[in-house]
């Protein structure tokens, strides 16, 4: 009979990130499709007792945790041995975790401790012919494949997006502590500080319900033959932080960085397609992009795609995009501010 350990880390103010409640939700739903396998949480982190009280409802067997000081921040040595000893106490055939930068740098190689295996990026769980199958995609989310080990435990760590996140009324969780000794080497390494950028150009927002890419219509000149790359930026940012969505780019505009005058807040980050993102929003916008294939291949997951082209034969037209407005992107972005300013 299976057993799945969730494993889930806390968020700076103790609580957990979305990421954690949608793979509980991923992981209670293979809990039933395998008959009732048991299942046991196993969370990290510096306090996790709201956490583990978040959790209280959802009829987990168990909720171990490894807490403290030596577990409040991300670092490899501590947290692939609070992993490792989570899953020597629960045992577990399956585990399941939420993509995030911690789990990525430090579950791989507590896998290995475990003497498991590991499959990253899982878009997928189903329980066919008896056997747990999940599916990933391969080759810049070209190819998709569904695959199964007979190897346990088995690591499953999930995308985020693809599960509706776990909701239930939080109560009082009991949670058994577990010891894990970390030595003055594993301290060696501190975070003493974080950089990001300013919240006017940290643009890119996973959450977000709109994806708004910026194509490289933006920087090329206009009716009245001139660049009006400063007015594009202020119509991109103020649409951006008007509408709370994420910005994407296609790889032409970014490209443009090592080129002169650009947008100053696009990087290589922002762009989608085949060699870029391909980003989960559920709904998309398009604006001065063309939509060729390279770049519409990113929005493999974007729900609902609309678009605005100058150019009435674009890719979008040929059935990349739900709706097509022909249109100066510049116009029409002005008057959507103008409404957002309203709210
Ligand atoms: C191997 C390979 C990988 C690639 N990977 C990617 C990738 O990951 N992502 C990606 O994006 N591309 C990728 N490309 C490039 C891709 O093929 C296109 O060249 C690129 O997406 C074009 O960007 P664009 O549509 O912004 O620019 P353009 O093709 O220059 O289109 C600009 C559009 O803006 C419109 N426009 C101009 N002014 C306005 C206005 N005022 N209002 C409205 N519309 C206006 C024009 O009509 C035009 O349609 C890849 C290419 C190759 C060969």
């Amino acid at each position: 009979m299976d057993k799945i350990l969730l494993l889930a880390h806390t968020q700076e103010d103790g609580s957990l990130p979305k990421g954690a409640y949608e793979s509980l939700n991923a992981a209670l739903s293979l809990a039933a499709d395998l008959g009732g396998a048991e299942l046991n949480i196993g969370l990290i982190g510096k306090e996790v007792q709201a956490a583990a009280d978040s959790l209280a409802a959802c009829g987990a067997a168990s909720i171990f945790a490894v807490s403290g000081e030596d577990f409040a921040d991300s670092r490899y040595s501590s947290d692939a041995a609070a992993v490792t000893t989570l899953v020597k106490q629960a045992a577990p055939t399956l585990v399941i975790a939420p993509t995030s930068s911690r789990f990525s740098r430090c579950l791989p190689g507590a896998a290995y401790r475990c003497d498991g295996r590991i499959e990253t990026h899982i878009t997928g769980i189903k329980v066919a012919d008896g056997a747990v199958q999940v599916q990933r995609w391969y080759y810049r989310q070209r190819m998709v494949a569904t695959l199964s080990r007979a190897h346990r435990p088995w690591f499953l760590v999930i995308d985020s997006g693809v599960f509706e996140p776990w909701q239930g009324a939080a109560g009082t969780a009991s949670v058994q502590a577990l010891d894990v000794a970390i030595g003055d080497d594993c301290r060696r390494t501190r975070v003493i500080g974080v950089q990001s950028p300013g919240s006017d150009t940290q643009t890119i927002r996973p959450d977000a319900r709109l994806l708004f890419v910026a194509g490289a219509g933006w920087a090329k000149k206009q009716l009245d033959g001139q660049l009006h790359i400063k007015q594009a930026e202020g119509l991109i940012l103020d649409f951006i932080n008007g509408s709370k969505a994420s910005l994407g780019s296609s790889k032409s505009l970014v490209d443009q960085s090592s080129e002169g005058e650009v947008i100053s807040f696009m990087s290589h980050l922002n762009q989608v397609g085949q060699t870029g993102s391909t980003p989960r929003h559920p709904k998309g916008l398009a604006t001065c992009c063309h939509g060729e294939e390279p770049h519409t291949v990113g929005w493999r997951f974007i729900n609902e795609r609309r678009a605005i082209s100058l150019d009435a034969n674009c890719g979008w037209a040929q059935g990349k995009a739900d709706v097509l407005y022909v249109a100066d992107a510049f116009e029409v972005i002005a008057k959507a501010n103008e409404l957002l300013a309203k709210g």
